[in-house]
């Protein structure tokens, strides 16, 4: 380290004696400095060198958040939010400082050869979609294999890998697509995930998506591909936007001096898709003759350092070879099963010490750097960029930009766009919903009517139709609520409002980061759950995990929509959105202590990359409604139906003769168990009913509805047996005359639905991504904040 800094000053000092500052001590908006060094060490240091913060790159302050923390960054084309605390660790010059070691270090490529393997060994094409995030490599995937996954305008949207197929020239290929990464260096768990594929699927090609409008930082995790020596093509994606930014890239040329195929395209309208696959498919079969490879030439010293450590271990691909002597943890380990182990370390040692001492830095920044003068000594030659090419503030949608995060405006901003979306959600899925209330309640009558008395009638009208019947009604709201997320994700503002929380994010214990995953919770805790995987620390991913359940996910809407329908006359949406915000203030205290007891950390590092704003596409929406339109409808036809038959069994049986369909559901199966659990929900202001459907709603939150739909059917006189469920509560009367709801109940209600026991499937999720021990702690906290929340408003409730 000693050696490090006087180099550093000594580099400086032969400049006219730059001035060094940190990051931190504020450069105005606007300003531009470039890079000397990030301090520090570890992960985070990493990562900010992956992100281009490399010797000599420039950075512009773009501007605060509008908490003042953090704040936006552009560097090499791509906007980046770091905390304070985090660009403290950066040592920038103001001045224009020639940094000459950087563009000496395009070496070219070599050259290696390594024994071919015969790609149809298991007679199946495996080609793995490898890029940074948000670059569309699922759109393509989607273009390419009819799938319906999704997409979305920020990263880690894909977090574990998806196949599909294909079929070209009569052979079926698997396409894979994995997660973004910037690069593989194994240190978030995404990464991990990608280069673990790779190493154990080890796919016959590999096929690299590069953002073309950001090829420098792209590029890098194309240099680290390279080192793999798989076949492989590059797609050079988003070629619409580099074509309209009027910048011209010579194909042919870049393709020479980085060695590796190179293809434009267009994924979302599928320009190009074609030529891209043809081009993996004869990288294939190329490389079933040749078994050339192109790498990256790090310069005579690096390169010798290469062989000799090859030569000890000739198994290992010299991507590894070389993380070896970078020393890093994940590569070491693969040697533990060598014989000759120890001697490659120490050897490893030696040549990483010989390299720091001849180019006086540390081997993890050298490397980089080399990668980095690599991919711009390339682009020098291929890439001419327009000289009027808007950049950072004239960027098309930065207009906008500047009201999304303003100052003042952010965060009120914010909230009505969430009050918009639940406002629409009620109000314009109100008109379908009718009309398939009308439907179902006539398809019930006719039914009643048509079949003779007995149990199967009994069955279809008030088990089937009456439970999944009253969820079904929701599908229009739901489909709606995704809409709009959807158009969120694909304009880029949902990461815009990671940045603009972040301040209050990080007073909770949490990064901005963090918010993303919470936002998908509103549709469904299991993706969400799955989508913590971004976050690089795992205390941070168990908080969020821990945390996500009390995001009041879509499966709960139908009983909000409901209950408010029946009790509430007046701003409808405002006490949709009260539940919602009281589910996130939960989450906010929860995280708080979490954070601050068993789960403490450090502050957390994360750098967040801020994507360019893009038209969301009618497309997109309309792929993303459908697919969850499709899954409701799913889950109506298999969990939704098997409960509620379930449900009305419990209800109808053991029969007794000649009592009332009141007294007869009391005196069932399900009336013994709401009895018995009544004295529990009792101080809640809830019925037995209610206690029996939060209870079988654990299976699914859909159930609650469902299950009173089936109670209160039995309860309506046969003439009544149209109404619908939303009458029936608003007319349901409790054995000495008073209603059983009204709206303090409701509201009781809707807050221990919001709050309980997350449903089975999420609970699965949380176990596989934290751990039993953490499942369990859910369960038993989350339905002792619904109970304490329920009750303390109620009783509040009824003194007011
Ligand atoms: P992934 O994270 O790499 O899987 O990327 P996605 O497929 O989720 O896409 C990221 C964003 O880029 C989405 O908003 C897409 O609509 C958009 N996108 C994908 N391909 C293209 C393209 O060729 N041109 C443009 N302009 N946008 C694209
Ligand atoms: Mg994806």
């Amino acid at each position: 380290m000693q050696v490090e800094i006087k180099y550093i000053h000594e580099m400086i000092s032969n400049e006219d004696n730059n001035k060094i500052t940190r990051l931190l001590d504020n450069e105005p908006v606007g300003m531009t400095v470039q890079v000397v060094r990030v301090m520090g060490d570890g992960a985070f240091r990493q990562r900010l060198l992956e992100m281009g913060f490399v010797r000599g790159a420039r950075v512009t302050v773009l501007k605060n958040a509008p908490l003042q923390d953090p704040v936006e960054y552009m560097i090499l084309g791509a906007h980046i939010s770091l905390r304070h605390s985090e660009a403290a660790q950066v040592e920038v010059t103001d001045q224009d400082a020639e940094f000459c070691d950087m563009e000496d270090a395009f070496n070219g490529i070599v050259e290696t050869t390594v024994a071919g393997v015969d790609p149809m060994a298991d007679n199946v094409l495996r080609v793995a979609l490898v890029g940074n995030p948000n670059c569309g490599k699922t759109s393509l995937f989607n273009y390419v294999t009819g799938a319906k996954e999704k997409v979305g305008n920020y990263g880690g949207v894909t977090v574990d890998s998806k196949e599909g197929w294909f079929n070209i020239g009569g052979r079926k290929v698997q396409l894979v697509d994995l997660p973004g990464t910037y690069s593989l260096t194994e240190y978030s768990p995404e990464e991990m995930y990608v280069r673990t594929y790779i190493r154990d699927n080890h796919p016959d090609a590999i096929l690299n998506i590069v953002d073309a409008g950001n090829l420098e930082r792209n590029l890098y995790l194309t240099t680290q591909v390279m080192d793999m020596n798989i076949p492989m093509v590059i797609a050079l994606n988003m070629w619409d936007e580099l074509e309209k930014s009027g910048d011209h890239l010579d194909i042919e040329m870049m393709s020479r001096l980085l060695g590796a195929r190179m293809v434009p395209m267009t994924a979302f309208n599928g320009h190009g898709v074609k030529e891209v696959l043809q081009a993996t498919i004869d990288a294939i079969d190329e490389s079933e003759q040749e078994t050339r490879h192109h790498n990256v030439n790090y310069g005579a010293l690096i390169e010798d350092s290469i062989k000799e450590l090859s030569g000890m271990c000739p198994q290992l691909d010299r991507y590894t070879v070389l993380k070896i002597i970078e020393n890093d943890q994940h590569a070491l380990l693969l040697l533990n099963n060598q014989s000759n182990a120890d001697q490659v370390k120490s050897t490893a040692a030696e040549l990483r010490q010989r390299i720091e001492r001849d180019y006086n830095d540390d081997i993890v920044s050298i490397i980089t750097d080399l990668k980095y003068g690599f991919v711009r000594g390339a682009l020098a030659e291929a890439l001419t960029p327009n000289p009027d090419r808007a950049t950072g503030e004239t960027k098309p949608g930065y207009s906008l930009d500047r009201l999304l995060t303003n100052r003042w405006l952010a965060l009120p901003i914010l909230l009505v766009l969430m009050w918009l979306m639940f406002e629409a959600t009620f109000t314009l899925g109100a008109y379908p919903q009718e009309w398939i209330e009308s439907g179902i309640g006539w398809i019930g009558e006719w039914i009643g009517k048509a079949m003779p008395d007995g149990i199967l009638r009994d069955l279809i009208v008030d088990g089937i139709i009456g439970g999944v019947g009253g969820v079904l009604v929701f599908l229009p709201q739901i489909l709606i609520l995704f809409f709009f997320i959807s158009l969120l994700e694909d304009s880029g503002y949902m990461a815009r409002a990671a940045f603009i929380v972040d301040r209050i994010m990080h007073r909770v214990g949490l990064h901005g980061k963090s918010f993303i995953p919470y936002l998908i919770g509103f549709g469904c805790g299991v993706p969400a759950i799955m989508a913590t995987r971004t976050l690089e620390n795992r205390r941070d991913r168990i908080v969020t995990i821990l945390t996500i359940p009390f995001m009041s996910c879509s499966a709960r809407l139908p009983a909000y929509l409901l209950l408010v329908a029946a009790f509430f006359t007046a701003k409808q949406g405002l006490i949709l959105m009260s539940i919602y915000l009281i589910g996130i203030l939960v989450a906010a205290l929860t995280a708080i202590v979490l954070s601050k007891t068993v789960l403490k950390h450090d502050k957390t590092q994360f750098v967040m990359e801020l994507p360019p704003y893009r038209k969301p596409t009618a497309r997109n929406a309309t792929i993303h409604m459908w697919s969850k339109g499709k899954q409701y409808l799913q889950k109506m036809a298999t969990i939704i139906l098997a409960a509620s038959i379930i449900v009305w069994a419990l209800g109808y049986f053991p029969r007794h003769e000649g009592q009332t369909p009141q007294e007869q559901i009391e005196n069932s199966y399900m009336g013994m168990m709401g009895k018995a659990i009544e004295p529990v929900v009792e101080p809640l202001g809830f019925n037995w009913q209610m206690g029996v459907s939060v209870l079988t709603g654990a299976a699914a939150k859909e159930i609650v509805v469902s299950t009173m739909g089936v109670l209160y059917t039995g309860e309506a006189d046969a003439d009544e047996e149209s109404a619908s469920l939303k009458e029936k509560l608003q007319t349901a009367t409790k054995p000495n005359g008073e209603p059983v709801f009204n709206p303090i109940v409701a509201y009781s209600f809707m807050l221990f639905i919001l709050l309980y026991f997350p449903c089975i499937a999420a609970l699965v999720a949380i176990r596989r991504e934290a751990g039993t021990k953490w499942m369990i702690f859910e369960i038993i906290y989350t339905t002792a904040v619904a109970w304490l929340v329920s009750f303390i408003f109620y009783h509040i409730a009824i003194l007011l």
